[in-house]
């Protein structure tokens, strides 16, 4: 049998030593490092693993010693749905595994603690639901490293504005007889729905993930919807007929309001639409904002780049305190948005420039824009050499690294710091509780 493929099951008593990227507890057995989920450093259990090749499947039949940490999880679906990994631990301990997991990476510099939510539910404002049938419709999320949809009512870290609008769906969808889309098939018409809401605005966007632009119902489908939920700003219609893990299509029909909804950061005001990136914990994207911005020592004679700037927020909250801001973002969705949040806002001294981040840095590199202050926000794959090498080219006094990676934010921080750049503050900010992901900024001055 090919190696890759052998597969063995034994079981094992052991101790969990530390957590992984993942959040899972690491056993060691000889040579082997073994990630049992749900386990807590420290806590013994009797466990049966499953060897593959070079992977583990891990599953704890009985927990022997229990931490101090563990506490019960307020989610009934909690370890079957793949949405969080952690409400097993305590909120206390989740932040400490959180700067934990920032200073194994930034080890020799200090790293401030995580600073948290004061009630750690409800943050959410963004869901993706998908559908399977069983006996009707149902709705839920995948199963952690699968597409089994485990159905779902209630979901603890989400906006409370979203459970009783899928409910909606899910029985109008049972009302008017509408197909389940089957991935491997690839046949049937419901794929997801993916609802946002406005934090402040209490405005909500549903977006109707389908495999076909014929939408039979439509009409009485949406009326029955946005009279059931006065609070549904604007409904769009997605189409979705590929095979892919792609939750949006490209095609899409705004079928009521006008396609965005709004909300507000920081005294401002922000529209969004389907397709833009915008931060998904609003209560944490303020606290993260204004550290970012307190980092950047802001100045009236400061010219800012903002890269990555998605619907130009960190652009907009800068442009009160300095000369100019440069927003630079690679959708173009999200550069619309920027620009009409910029005129809503009455600010007129931050432009948008829509291109590859890494593109238009080597083009100001070349132009010698004075530039004094950069924010980079990318997404989780990091940056580039292009842009990095252009940063070290343009030279800004201060750099503000936002990054929900921090694995890849290390790796372009230590490219900064090959060419004059030292660390002057890294501060995580849990924007996902309950999740094993952790957010943090660092703050970077060019040496003299
Ligand atoms: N700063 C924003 C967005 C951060 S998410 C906020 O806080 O809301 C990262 C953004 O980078 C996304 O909007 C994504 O569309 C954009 N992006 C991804 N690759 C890019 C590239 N090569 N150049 C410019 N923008 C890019």
């Amino acid at each position: 049998m090919n190696k890759k493929f052998e597969q063995s099951e034994k079981n094992i008593t052991g101790k969990a030593e530390y957590y992984d990227e993942n959040g899972a507890g690491v056993v060691i057995q000889g040579n082997m490092k073994i990630p049992v989920p749900f386990l807590l450093k420290d806590e013994v259990a009797e466990l049966t693993v499953v060897k593959q090749g070079k992977f583990f499947q891990s599953k704890i039949d009985n927990l022997i010693d229990k931490s101090k940490d563990r506490v019960k999880p307020k989610c009934e679906y909690f370890e079957r749905c793949g949405g969080c990994q952690l409400m097993h631990m305590s909120y206390d301990a989740q932040l400490s595994y959180k700067t934990k997991f920032v200073k194994s990476l930034f080890k020799k510099h200090k790293v401030e603690n995580t600073v948290g939510m004061d009630v750690p539910y409800d943050y959410r404002n963004k869901m993706i639901s998908t559908f399977k049938f069983d006996k009707k419709i149902k709705s839920g999320f995948y199963k952690l490293y699968s597409h089994a949809v485990v159905s779902i009512k209630e979901c603890m870290v989400q906006d409370r504005l979203a459970d009783p609008i899928m409910e909606t769906i899910r029985q109008l969808s049972n009302q008017y007889k509408l197909k389940v889309f089957n991935e491997d098939k690839k046949t049937g018409f419901l794929r997801h729905v993916l609802i946002r809401t406005g934090h402040y605005t209490r405005e909500v966007m549903v977006v109707l993930v389908v495999a076909d632009r014929v939408f039979p119902g439509k009409g009485q489908f949406i009326k029955a919807l946005t009279k059931r939920h006065p609070e549904i700003k604007t409904v769009i219609q997605n189409v979705n007929k590929r095979q892919t893990s792609v939750v949006l299509g490209d095609e899409e029909h705004i079928l009521y309001g006008n396609g965005t909804i709004k909300d507000q950061l920081m005294g401002l005001t922000f529209s969004i639409s389907s397709k833009s990136f915008y931060q998904i914990n609003p209560i944490q994207t303020e606290k993260l904002y204004a550290l970012a911005v307190e980092m950047a020592e802001l100045n009236k004679d400061d010219l800012v780049i903002d890269t990555y700037s998605g619907i130009g927020t960190i652009s907009l909250i800068a442009s009160k305190s300095v000369k100019q801001v440069f927003g630079v973002e690679i959708n173009k969705s999200a550069i619309k948005n920027s620009i009409r949040n910029a005129k809503a806002n009455k600010i007129d001294n931050v432009q948008f420039v829509q291109g590859d981040a890494g593109q238009v840095m080597v083009q100001m590199a070349k132009e010698r824009v004075p530039v004094t202050t950069v924010f980079m926000d990318p997404p989780r794959a990091g940056s580039d050499e292009k842009f990095l090498s252009a940063v070290v080219k343009l030279k800004p006094k201060k750099v503000v690294y936002i990054s929900c990676n921090p694995v890849t934010q290390k790796r372009d921080i230590d490219y900064l710091m090959r060419f004059g750049y030292k660390i002057e503050r890294i501060a995580p900010v849990d924007m996902f509780p309950h999740t094993a992901h952790v957010e943090t900024v660092v703050k970077l001055k060019l040496l003299k």
